[in-house]
Formats: structure tokens, C-alpha cells, sequence
């Protein structure tokens, strides 16, 4: 199991930045990984997941909910409005609000339930045509609508281009995020989160590093 070895990656990162200790959150991402290696990570005590599709998180994890007051799950795949109330009523945090619509559908459904998730902004910060998330010049302006809408945004979230080198893309995500009053960043996959926590990122979200490669699905 690589969870282990990933923490003391994250530590040995946070100190190679300078930065405190449990300044990054790791966000184990578990989806279509198989049942015992989820629960080894649990027994090791991790109590952080990310998964990307709603049925199949709530599939896996409304049991677990039950047991572990603690466990903190976030959504980090593309979400539809017509699943955004489900998504709202299961997750701590959703790290893909990527255009307008899908803010006020939030926001609707806020202001009737009085609660919402920990939201991200996504940017395509590689403007790639068949990838979800805002274009940089427009992340200010979604940023702006969320928070007239009242929408508890806390960060910006990146899936960098496949081939490209990450680096440019944390820093331009770091720096939409300064500009825009933004302290959350989630970047940083398992091939690249310790470049990413030397950009400053405060989620990371490490899948098949901590539980092995995914079955193609
Ligand atoms: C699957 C996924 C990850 C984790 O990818 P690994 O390369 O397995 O670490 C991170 N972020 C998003 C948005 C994902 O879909």
C-alpha cells in the first residue's frame, strides 16, 4: 500500500516549501479502485477520499458514512446540474464548479437547504477544447458570480494537459487564485504533487500512487 509513502512525500514537500506541517490536505481518490484496497487506506486511519462520479461515491460510501463521523468526501469530476442537489446533500466539498449555470443551480438549491459543500472553481488552464472548467480569462467572473450569489467559494482547482509540463499550469492557478482573493488550490495528481505543493497547492489529489494503477473501466 502506498499511502504511507505518499504522506511522507507530502511532509518531506510542505518542509522542502517552507510550509507548516498538515498544510496540505491529501485527498485519497478511490474511484473504481476495488473494496479492500479503500479499506486498507481507512485502516491506515485516512479519512480523506476524492471520487468523481456521484452514483458510484454514494454507492460506495453511504455505509462508511454511518460508522466514521470523520470521513471527508470530495467531489472532483464533472458534475451535471441535474445531480448537483444529490451531489450537495453527500459531499464535503465539490472541486468542479465550472460555469454559471451550474453556480446558480448551487445557489438555488442553498438557499433552500440553508447548507453547501466547500466549493473549487475549476480553470482549463490549458484551454483545451474537450475539457471541463473555465477559460483563465473568464475564472475572475465566475469567481465574482459565486460570491453574489452567496456561494461559499474557497479555492481553484486545475487538471493540467496530459503531455504538457505541469509547472506553468500550478503558477497560473496560483496566481488567478491571488488576484481573485482565493487561498484554496487543488493541483497536483500522483505524477505530480510535489511540484504541485511547491506551487502552493493546499489539496492534492493522489489516486493510483496510494492504491495502485485503476482497472480500465
Ligand atoms: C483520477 C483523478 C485524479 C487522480 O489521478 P492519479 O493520477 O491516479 O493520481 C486526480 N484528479 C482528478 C480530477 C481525477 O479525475
Amino acid at each position: 500500500m502506498g499511502l504511507d509513502e505518499i504522506r511522507n512525500r507530502v511532509a518531506a514537500a510542505e518542509t522542502a516549501a517552507s510550509r507548516p506541517a498538515g498544510s496540505v490536505t491529501l485527498i485519497a481518490v478511490s474511484k473504481v479502485q476495488p473494496t479492500d484496497r479503500v479499506e486498507a487506506v481507512l485502516s491506515a486511519g485516512h479519512r480523506v477520499f476524492g471520487e468523481n462520479r456521484v452514483q458510484e461515491a454514494e454507492g460506495r460510501w453511504t455505509a462508511y458514512r454511518a460508522e466514521m463521523p470523520d470521513l471527508a468526501l470530495h467531489l472532483i469530476g464533472p458534475l451535471q446540474t441535474n445531480k448537483a442537489r444529490q451531489a450537495m446533500a453527500f459531499f464535503d466539498a465539490i472541486h468542479s464548479v465550472d460555469r454559471p449555470k451550474l453556480a446558480r443551480t448551487l445557489a438555488r438549491i442553498a438557499d433552500e437547504t440553508g447548507a453547501c459543500p466547500d466549493l473549487f472553481v475549476q480553470v482549463n488552464t490549458g484551454a483545451e477544447p474537450q475539457k471541463a472548467g473555465a477559460l483563465p480569462d473568464a475564472a475572475g467572473e465566475l469567481v465574482a458570480e459565486c460570491r453574489t450569489l452567496s456561494l461559499p467559494v474557497i479555492g481553484l482547482m486545475c487538471i493540467p494537459p496530459f503531455d504538457d509540463d505541469p509547472l506553468p499550469h500550478f503558477r497560473m492557478l496560483r496566481q488567478l487564485a491571488e488576484r481573485n482573493g482565493l487561498e484554496g488550490l487543488s493541483m497536483g495528481m500522483s505524477s505530480d504533487f510535489e511540484a504541485a505543493i511547491a506551487e502552493g497547492a493546499t489539496h492534492v489529489r493522489v489516486g493510483s500512487a496510494i492504491f495502485g494503477a485503476r482497472e480500465p473501466v
